[in-house]
């Protein structure tokens, strides 16, 4: 039998190797697994000049494909796409020396390493919840961002991980390929495709991943594409962005689509614009603007990406220095790409209120042009089974949660139901439940308060804030019940002062032994990542963020916990500026005053942790109420606003932002323009 619909997509679709690896995959109107027709009708769709396409640019996409949307393969996963065994750092060493944490799964796509890369991955599954004509434009890292091993005693040792794309389900290869043109010499780029289905699979966005992995280039050319955010030198740095910002361009001129709008996330995208200007007259270099909209991700200054001008000069032709270095430049004479990608767009935006406030003081000149929309995340990603089951229950009044997150609000009408309330916190436990399994090894129990710190190690995040003093957390929990404290996060193998952090965590951990173990358990885990994230922040009864205000730009993690009823203990940061009248938990600690950044080191440690150890114990008195008094306890109010704040967070309300505010009055302005 013919099949049609195969034939289409083959002439959309050109499969580097379909009929030796593929055609097992695709076909019979399935593409791994999936339904093939979504992916016809996007393709075509994206090739139609009348549509409002946007090209979404990032370096790194997290997609969770582990657990949500996986496709599947009629071949045996490869053991190198599978998760590896990670060690467990605790007060309980014997159990460390027996024992690993070990999940049976296939690993996440690597090429991310850690918020924004999973806030582009929520985004791009929401443009396909929304159907828009959209595509995703990122690199194919071969060996991941690092896999993070512990040595006692040591600390944290970076390796590179290793993965192989070729079987990867759902990621094919492209016969296409780009090259991309630089002062002395040109690069090839092999492009690939992975699809980004909808909750529904009723609709796809294809990811373009560019991958400099091809017998044309020289071996240092080749390494460009291996690690993620490698900082080894400028060049490299530089040249990473440039990869992406060119290639990116070129792939979609290549595959024949008609783009509307550029949308850049960080400077790491910029050069995008510097492809498109190429050759242009200063008016088409102004009309050009209206089609590039610009996303800022952090608050901290080493943030914005600097590059000298010599870095630049011996990598770049003539013309493209010029451009970088009139809309570029500092008054130090440093191309900041911040500075740049402001200058070029014609839409700038912060990633919440507090970010924008922060914005708007660093680049006072720019103050009325900045905008914001506060990041939010995918629900479907991150809302558990057990909760998603939960809300379907209650319809009504939680109508339609599977098309619409904002109508979780409702359940704020469910705080008199004491069956509700009763079956939110049976979801909790078997959430917790699973959670405590995987660590069943360390003796972590459903009935004990637990509190996780899981992020990236940075300063001004203060991975190491809740043991300021260990001996406090043993006093609280002699007085109000046990805890069990769950840490977990990565350095950046380049950043030393991280790298201190997982010492001086590790370092108090073994001194404080297995003496106590009843009362206080401490386990640090490996390699922090979005399988390890879904189980931590569905799992736990209090998610626990501290950074020093307000150098959080957004913060995600703590709207996946609210999503799951997990409550909140966080300074007034990021996304809780918006949310700490909610009753989501408890806010403590260091707060910004107007027009006063601070110096990211100060850290305010000794005063926040006091203030951290007086509101863990009120919050553990209030948990271990729940099993005396039941339902009517306070805690179980907090875990519904938990869950009725996550109306407001998730990428449903962010995208009809980006939608409503960015993207169609950018198409605006640029048809104001042509009238
Ligand atoms: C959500 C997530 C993050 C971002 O968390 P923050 O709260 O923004 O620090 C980082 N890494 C992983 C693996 C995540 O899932």
């Amino acid at each position: 039998m013919e099949d049609i619909l195969l034939r289409e997509f083959r002439t959309l679709v050109d499969v580097d190797g379909f009929e030796s690896r593929y055609s097992k995959e695709i076909g019979n109107g399935k593409y791994f697994g999936f339904p093939l027709e979504p992916i016809v009708r996007a393709e075509k769709r994206l090739r139609d000049a009348k549509e409002q396409s946007i090209a979404y640019f990032s370096m790194e996409y997290g997609l969770a494909t582990s657990f949500y949307n996986t496709f599947q393969s009629q071949n045996v996963t490869q053991l190198e796409n599978k998760t590896p065994r990670n060690t467990v750092f605790s007060n309980y060493r014997v159990a460390d020396y027996l024992f690993d944490v070990k999940v049976d799964s296939l690993i996440d796509m690597p090429i991310y390493s850690g918020g924004l890369g999973v806030l582009a991955g929520d985004t791009i599954k929401t443009m396909a919840d929304f159907k828009l004509p959209a595509l995703g434009i990122g690199i194919l890292w071969h060996c991941g961002y690092f896999r993070q091993e512990f040595w006692f005693k040591y600390g944290q040792v970076p390796e590179k991980m290793h993965w192989d794309p070729y079987s990867y389900p759902g990621l094919i290869p492209l016969k296409n390929t780009v090259t991309i043109k630089l002062r002395d010499e040109e690069v090839r780029l092999k492009l690939w495709k992975y699809y980004v289905y909808s909750y529904k699979r009723d609709y796809a966005i294809p990811l373009i991943l560019l991958d400099a992995e091809t017998p044309d280039n020289r071996e240092d050319i080749k390494m460009l594409t291996d690690q993620l955010y490698r900082s080894d030198n400028s060049w490299i740095k530089l040249m990473q962005r440039v990869l992406l910002g060119f290639g990116g361009v070129s792939a979609v001129n290549n595959l024949g689509y008609p783009i509307k709008i550029f949308h850049l996330n960080e400077g790491h995208a910029i050069f995008a614009f510097v492809e498109k200007a190429r050759g242009l007259a200063d008016k088409q270099v102004e009309e050009l603007k209206k089609h590039f909209c610009y996303t800022c991700h952090t608050p901290v200054q080493a943030g914005h990406d600097r590059f000298s001008q010599d870095d630049i000069k011996r990598v770049l032709q003539e013309n493209d220095f010029n451009l970088i270095n009139k809309y570029g430049r500092e008054d130090s004479g440093s191309i900041n790409l911040t500075l740049l990608s402001m200058n070029i767009a014609s839409s700038i935006n912060a990633v919440s209120k507090r970010h924008q406030e922060v914005m708007q003081l660093q680049f006072p000149a720019y103050k009325d042009r900045i905008g914001y929309v506060t990041n939010g995340v995918h629900p479907y990603t991150w809302i558990s089974k057990d909760y998603l089951e939960l809300f379907k229950k209650f319809t009504p009044p939680i109508d339609d949660i599977e098309s619409n997150p904002l109508s979780l609000v409702k359940v704020l009408g469910l705080k008199e139901n004491n069956d509700f309330r009763r079956q939110i916190w049976l979801a909790h436990n078997a959430n917790k439940k699973g959670l405590c399994s995987l660590l069943g090894k360390w003796k972590l129990k459903e009935d004990i308060f637990t509190v996780c710190w899981a992020r990236r190690i940075a300063a001004y995040k203060r991975p190491s804030l809740i043991l300021y003093d260990v001996d406090t957390l043993i006093e609280i929990a002699r007085k109000v019940g046990p805890l069990q404290i769950i840490l977990a996060g990565k350095a950046h193998p380049n950043d030393n002062l991280g790298f201190t952090f997982i010492n001086e965590m590790m370092d108090k951990v073994d001194k404080l032994g297995d003496k106590n173990y009843d009362m206080l358990k401490i386990v640090i885990l490996e390699n922090y990542d979005i399988y390890l994230g879904r189980i931590l922040t569905s799992g736990v009864d209090l998610w626990l963020n501290n950074p020093y205000p307000p150098f959080e730009a957004s913060g995600t993690s703590g709207m996946k916990a609210i999503l799951n009823g997990v409550v909140q203990m966080t300074t007034s940061d990021g996304w809780v500026v918006e949310a700490e009248n909610n009753g989501i938990g408890k806010i403590f600690g260091y707060r910004y005053s107007e027009g006063k950044i601070g110096n990211e080191f100060d850290r305010s440690m000794k005063d926040d942790a006091q203030e951290l150890y007086k509101g863990l114990e009120e919050l553990a008195a209030q948990y271990y109420s729940t099993f005396k008094n039941n339902l009517s306890s306070k805690w179980i109010d907090m875990m519904i606003n938990c869950v009725a704040t996550g109306a407001h967070f998730n990428t449903y309300r962010m995208l009809d932002e980006y939608k409503n505010l960015i993207w169609d009055s950018c198409l605006e302005k640029e048809r104001a323009l042509k009238v």
